[in-house]
């Protein structure tokens, strides 16, 4: 498990906010932090940044997230191949493609998009998953809960998450643990460390 390099990424220009992510397949897997992330926050606090983003290379993350994306791109070409057999082509059996009418499009499209809305929960509750594994190998790597509180804190206010919000927008949209579920989380590190 190697990584490229680490790079830092200028987009002060366009945001205040600050971000940082992991790229890249196999040889050119790279990490890049924003410059907004590399001149505001603590060395610290950098340091467990870059642990959760090694965490989602350590993790597999990026193959896991391919894999989902092609089976849902099986699932949702399969259903336009049911939905056009019977409505569209109006042959039994196979769906001619090569002669298939413009006018088919919008309605693949229409089903893509339906279908991306409805499975929109369960990728984000996948996401959700995926950061609390980082969260927890930041962690256990750094051992820097309370750069871990500030830098979470940091990130939340720069980018003006809302600190509370509903559940139910949570399931629908949220890829990314709260911040009250992060810093929680850093508690409960610290509270299994000294149980040890
Ligand atoms: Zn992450």
């Amino acid at each position: 498990l190697t990584i490229a390099g680490i790079y830092r990424m200028q987009i002060s220009r366009e945001t205040v906010k600050a971000n940082a992510m992991l790229a890249g397949l196999g040889r050119t897997r790279r990490v890049i932090l924003g410059d907004t992330l590399l001149d505001g926050f603590a060395p610290e606090e950098i340091e467990v940044v870059l642990a959760h983003e090694v965490g989602h290379h350590v993790h597999r993350h990026i193959l896991l997230l391919l894999i989902g994306t092609g089976a849902f791109s099986l699932v949702a070409f399969w259903v336009c191949d049911l939905v056009l057999r019977q409505y569209v082509s109006g042959i039994d059996g196979e769906v001619q493609y090569a002669p298939l009418s413009l006018a088919a499009l919008p309605l693949m499209m229409l089903i893509i998009s339906v279908l991306s809305a409805l499975s929109g929960p369960l990728r984000c509750a996948m996401s959700r998953r995926f950061e609390r594994q980082c969260d927890r190998y930041a962690l256990r790597q750094t051992g820097l809960s309370d750069a871990f509180r500030s830098a979470f804190r940091k990130l939340a206010a720069l980018n003006k998450a809302d600190p509370d919000p509903h559940p139910l927008e949570v399931f629908l949209f949220h890829d990314h643990p709260t911040i009250s579920q992060r810093l929680a989380l850093a508690t409960e590190y610290e509270g299994g460390r000294k149980r040890r």
